[in-house]
């Protein structure tokens, strides 16, 4: 039990015996839920805080706030965020300390420069008001920088700064305007589930039965998940600022300087009184209490330790020389939670009811209030308003463990200002799951890559030896390799490992019946293969499966790797009694092999007529193929005539062997992910992830070709409204006039000058030898041959809508 609970009334009230909601921890993010919930109708919602408000690491925030991120719809929340803080200002009374100066990113050299035309691109489309400024401008709207360090600099309206607990009472208080309460010492000290799925919450003022529990522990998110078995792989860091003495410079002016990032110096800072605040990510990140976060931490800060940051504060002296000169008053050191790709982890906790979570928020200031809107909307609503999966906690499963939740976190935290490029792999964390192939891979060649915790090839050099990345915004070192393995699946035959790939089973009388409302397209007839999308209520896309009938009663979905436990989650929320549900994905490994010669391969390893009359496109059998039992669908995600082959682990070696002595005489290439993605987009076949995704419905991404309009599904109501409206945006392909580069992701999409869409996922597609772009622009563009413009690193580019697919457009190989 936390010993810093203190005796007496909690808040001064008595805590009710029941409640909607029990938000546990009062830093900005529970602040903000609660105030969210409360302001969107749900009144009967109480927080509990252990000491005061704000007793984590929301009162030490050095309170800068901004709108970039990696994610697009990360950066939309941050926007949201900062417009809010008048809104809870006024209702609250309380003040948040808010100057919005403006701010800059520094492009110190032609990379940074090039990252920051990149985010200039996103921003272009998501309207969001970012100009580049030259070095004379920034001197001129900072004068204490030294510009000449500079190419240019990315000005943001949207940045500035404000008082970290100012904004939390704020938050707290705007709730308490709408009808939530909150009691501070009243600690959490046990959560226990009853039998009809609400929560008993134990605090030494008593219980609170609660319908919906919400851990925003903050810096001890990990203990109050320790309260439910739950492991949460989150890391709290040592960060340290400075604030300087009174600079004479500062002191002078009337108007505030603007706050700004420069992140080859790896430095932040802003204008605090009449001095500056400084601070820095380390390149060696400090965790702070691995083991546990002790209850009796509370509005304390950690010993500083000046040589840890001392080059980087050299670094700033440089780049603002008046810093220099300026004594130091205040060093800070405070502990944060870091996440382990440094996104928050909020949502429905999979494998749990009503248990909801909130944690690993990095940035509260800039994202605290869009968490706060996702989860009122997500528990309102059930279901987010825009899709939040770089923030959504089932984007770990339980391979997340929590050295690995360490490692990753420090990692992060270390790489906050580092860049990465858009064909990087992060080193850490690494090996944490692999299938029995992984070190004969390696052993070609493979480049590996991890998803969802688990290895995979990327592309294949030659040899381990030749094996390694080029970081770069261009086309790399792999591109001829990729090139090489495209051709082969195109000419010959490809095998490329699918264990990534997500796998679900369902088995009883009542599968199909759930199946056929859960699923938005045909449910198959036994021994075959339909592919459908699955709808939320709102119409919007929430999976893009393929579903295997395997016996009346039992059916296998294939998916999205990375989406495993998120769509666990969503099936087990509404599975009837009749039907037995699990996450299989661990159990079968397999491989794919593709391309024209795929048959002939096959033949040789299995006793099964695979003729195309016997055995036909989206067929499927449970058989014996390499001499092991195994699910065979045929079935390709490369545009080629091919077969998924799913085997239990054990089997893996054997098959593989089996597949690579068959294939030696008939060209056998092993391919990775890269030359798949590559193959797909000269089908005009959209990804999960990037081009499917609950931002978009059926009708917009070309889905609803797959849905079955005569029965009823979740979802059918909006999708048939979305298609008596008409889509406004539809998901193209573009084809580019573009040399030695290529669009990544989130690049704009313009006509006459205007951005009109964005870029959804795209790459080089190498057996057309064309670049290629899919991304969403209005229906009425969405037309062969209309002509509009990509930015790539600033530069704008011609680009064509491709009406039919660049490859097989009528799919005869496919079928053949
Ligand atoms: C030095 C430093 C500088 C920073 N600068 C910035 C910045 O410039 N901009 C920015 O956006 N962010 C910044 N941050 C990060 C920011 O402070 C965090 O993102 C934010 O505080 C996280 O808020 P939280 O509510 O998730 O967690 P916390 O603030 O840790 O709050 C958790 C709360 O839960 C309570 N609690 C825990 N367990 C229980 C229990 N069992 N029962 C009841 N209550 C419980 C705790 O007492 C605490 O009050 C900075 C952080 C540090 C350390």
């Amino acid at each position: 039990m936390p010993e810093v609970l203190k005796e007496g009334e909690a808040g001064g009230k008595t805590l009710p015996s029941h409640t909607r909601v029990v938000v546990i921890g009062g830093g900005v993010v529970g602040c903000s839920i609660l105030f969210h919930l409360a302001k969107f109708g749900w009144k009967d919602v109480v927080l509990l805080e252990r000491d005061e408000l704000t007793s984590g690491s929301s009162w030490h925030a050095a309170g800068q706030i901004h709108t970039i991120s990696s994610d697009p719809n990360i950066s939309r929340l941050q926007g949201y965020t900062i417009d809010l803080y008048k809104e809870i200002e006024e209702t609250s009374g309380q003040s948040v300390g808010l100057h919005m100066t403006g701010g800059f990113y520094l492009a110190s050299n032609k990379t940074w420069y090039d990252y920051l035309k990149r985010e200039r691109s996103k921003a272009r489309y998501m309207g969001l008001n970012q100009e580049f400024i030259s070095p004379e401008e920034l001197a001129r709207r900072h004068p204490l920088i030294d510009p000449k360090h500079y190419l240019a600099a990315l000005w943001d309206d949207q940045d500035g700064d404000l008082d970290p607990s100012g904004a939390t009472y704020a938050f707290a208080k705007a709730a308490r305007h709408h009808g939530a309460q909150y009691f501070t010492h009243c600690g959490v000290t046990e959560t226990k589930q009853r039998p009809d799925g609400s929560w008993d919450v134990t605090t030494p003022k008593g219980v609170i039965n609660a319908e919906h529990i919400v851990n925003c522990g903050g810096l001890w998110a990990r203990e109050v998940g320790h309260m439910q078995g739950l492991n949460i792989p989150v890391q709290p860091m040592e960060h340290h600022y400075l604030i300087t003495e009174a600079i004479p410079e500062i002191a002078e002016r009337s108007e505030r300087l603007p706050c700004g990032i420069d992140y080859e110096a790896n430095i932040y800072f802003r204008q605090e009184r009449q001095g500056m605040l400084l601070g820095t990510y380390e390149p060696r990140g400090t965790p702070w209490k691995v083991d546990g976060t002790p209850w009796d931490f509370g509005h304390e800060l950690l010993p500083p330790d000046l040589d840890r940051i001392a080059d980087r504060l050299e670094l700033g002296f440089d780049r603002i020389p008046a810093l220099g000169r300026a004594g130091i008053k205040d060093m800070i050191n405070g502990p944060f939670t870091f996440g382990p790709d440094g996104n928050p982890m909020i949502g429905p906790v999979p494998g749990m009811t009503n248990y909801w979570c909130a944690v690993g928020v990095m940035a509260g200031f800039c994202q605290g209030g869009g968490v706060g809107l996702t989860m009122a909307e997500w528990m309102i609503d059930g279901e987010p308003s825009i899709d939040v999966w770089a923030m959504d906690v089932a984007r770990f499963g339980d391979w997340a463990s929590p050295d690995w939740g360490t490692v990753k976190s420090t990692e992060n935290y270390e790489r906050r200002f580092v860049m990465t490029f858009p064909n990087e792999t992060l080193p850490k964390g690494r090996k944490q799951k692999t299938t029995a192939l992984y070190d004969r891979l390696v052993a070609k060649g493979a480049i590996m890559d991890q998803g969802f915790g688990l290895e995979h090839a990327l592309w294949f050099a030659d040899g381990p030896e030749d094996a390694h990345e080029v970081p770069s915004f261009e086309r790399n070192r792999s591109f001829d390799y990729v090139k090489r393995e495209v051709e082969a699946v195109r000419s010959d035959v490809g095998a490329i490992e699918i264990a990534n790939f997500a796998k679900h089973e369902f088995k009883g009388t009542g599968a199909r019946v759930f199946l056929d409302r859960v699923l938005a397209g045909h449910v198959p007839k036994p021994g075959r293969l339909t592919l459908t999308p699955m709808l939320t209520e709102k119409g919007k896309l929430y999976g893009d499966l393929t579903v295997a009938c395997l016996a009346e009663d039992h059916f296998m979905l294939f998916g999205s790797g990375a989406m495993q436990e998120a769509h666990r989650r969503w099936f087990e929320a509404r599975l009837p009694d009749d039907v037995a549900y699990a996450n299989v994905s661990d159990d079968w490994h397999g491989i794919a092999i593709s391309g024209p010669k795929s048959r002939d391969l096959l033949q040789q390893i299995t006793r099964k007529d695979v003729s195309a009359e016997t055995f036909k496109f989206r067929d499927l059998d449970q058989c014996f193929v390499g001499d092991v039992p195994v699910i065979l669908n045929r079935i390709s995600f490369s545009g080629e005539s091919g077969y998924e082959i799913y085997c239990k682990p054990q089997y893996l070696i054997r098959l593989s062997e089996a597949i690579e002595e068959a294939g030696a005489d008939l060209g056998l290439r092993w391919y990775g992910a890269r030359a798949l993605m590559s193959m797909r987009l000269e089908k005009g076949w959209g990804a999960w992830a990037l081009d499917f995704r609950p931002d978009f419905n059926a009708v917009e991404s070309g889905l609803d070709a797959f849905i079955n309009w005569k029965k009823d599904f979740i979802g059918k109501a909006a999708a048939e409204e979305q298609r008596a409206s008409g889509a406004e945006k539809k998901l193209v392909t573009l084809v580019i006039d573009v040399d030695g580069i290529d669009v990544s992701n989130d690049e704009a999409i313009l006509r006459n000058g205007e951005a009109v869409g964005y870029v959804s996922s795209g790459g080089y597609a190498h057996h057309v030898g064309k670049s290629v772009a899919m991304g969403y622009i209005p229906s009425e563009m969405a037309k062969d041959g209309v002509e509009l413009q990509v930015e790539i690193l600033g530069e704008m580019y011609d680009a064509r809508v491709q009406g039919a697919p660049l490859y097989d457009a009528n799919g005869a190989n496919m079928r053949a």
